[in-house]
């Protein structure tokens, strides 16, 4: 029988309802995006990313810079977001230009309006089991595990990826949550021993199809990442959507990882702000 299909367009939709409403109970919620340059890419994720900031009733602050902003400008530019009250959540697009050291941003935004999940207090934290924010495409992975009842306590899970962004958190929330967790990347050798053996395999290594419809366990649960553009405008990902005929579940793509990335740093951004009332006197 083929896999159900993880649908994250409607479960986007469902967490972004949530996120709205949970910013109507707390009255204001202020969500900073920073963009230096101008990447086309770059700006179809701020203008998805503040569209859906808006739509949830947030304050959402569009800072766009030149190319040619120095490093000490962008610094200065989060010292003033970090300062300002009125914002919860603070998130920088990446990539920046090669002049600019990423890392140095990465480390100068407060870590508690970190929505993105990539200071490294909030991936040490992660790696602990401690509660944090967490980058939001692992986060949506989650949350589609747990809303279609994938068991995870003493699965094997298998992720193929081990950037800062989605393998590596991706591993250490399959970790807090009892998976066995195996992480392969590319020295791996013989992938298809450890994707056969896996009841989760979440694939984000960003080259189509590398994980063939054959590499699948039967009643496997296949979490694709990919987002990989082939010579026109159609979007493949990482697993050959064949694996479908093995898989218990799936991930499309399109619709599925991707809709719940944004969801998700909406999310965040909520969580950021409970906490910051939380921990503030004045709220
Ligand atoms: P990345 O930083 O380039 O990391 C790719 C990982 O895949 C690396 O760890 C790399 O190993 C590993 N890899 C490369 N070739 C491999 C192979 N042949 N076999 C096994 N592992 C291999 O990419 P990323 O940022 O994690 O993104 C991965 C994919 O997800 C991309 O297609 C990206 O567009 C997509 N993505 C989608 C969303 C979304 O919202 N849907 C969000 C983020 C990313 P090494 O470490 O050894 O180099």
């Amino acid at each position: 029988m083929p896999a159900t299909i993880i649908d994250g367009k409607a479960l986007g939709a469902k967490v972004r309802e949530e996120v709205a409403a949970s910013v109507a109970e707390l009255g204001q919620v202020g969500l900073a995006t920073i963009l230096v340059g101008d990447d086309p890419a770059s700006h179809i994720y701020i203008d998805l990313k503040q569209k859906a900031a808006t739509q949830a009733g947030m304050d959402a602050r569009d800072l766009k810079l030149p190319a040619d902003t120095s490093e000490e400008e962008l610094l200065a530019t989060i010292a003033e977001v970090n300062a300002d009250d009125d914002v919860d959540g603070l998130l920088v697009q990446l990539p920046l230009p090669d002049h600019i050291d990423e890392n140095r941003v990465i480390e100068a935004i407060a870590p508690e309006k970190d929505v993105d999940g990539i200071h490294p207090i909030n991936a040490g934290r992660l790696y602990l089991g401690r509660p944090t924010l967490v980058p939001g495409t692992p986060l949506g992975i989650m949350r589609m595990l747990d809303e279609y009842e994938i068991p995870l306590e003493g699965a094997r899970a298998v992720v193929v990826g081990r950037s800062a962004i989605v393998g590596k958190p991706m591993a250490h929330l399959l970790l807090k949550r009892n998976a066995t967790v195996t992480i392969c990347h590319s020295r791996t050798q013989d992938l298809e021993r450890h994707t056969l053996d896996a009841d989760v395999l979440v694939a984000a290594v960003g080259r189509t199809h590398v994980i063939g419809a054959d590499m699948v366990k039967a009643g496997a649960t296949v979490i694709d990442v990919g987002m990989n553009r082939g010579d026109g405008k159609t979007v493949y990902g990482d697993v050959d959507p064949g694996a479908a005929e093995l898989a218990a579940y799936m991930t499309p793509v399109p619709g599925g990882v991707g809709p719940m990335t944004i969801a998700m740093v909406m999310q965040n951004t909520v969580t950021a702000a409970r906490s910051r009332r939380l921990v503030s006197p004045a709220n």
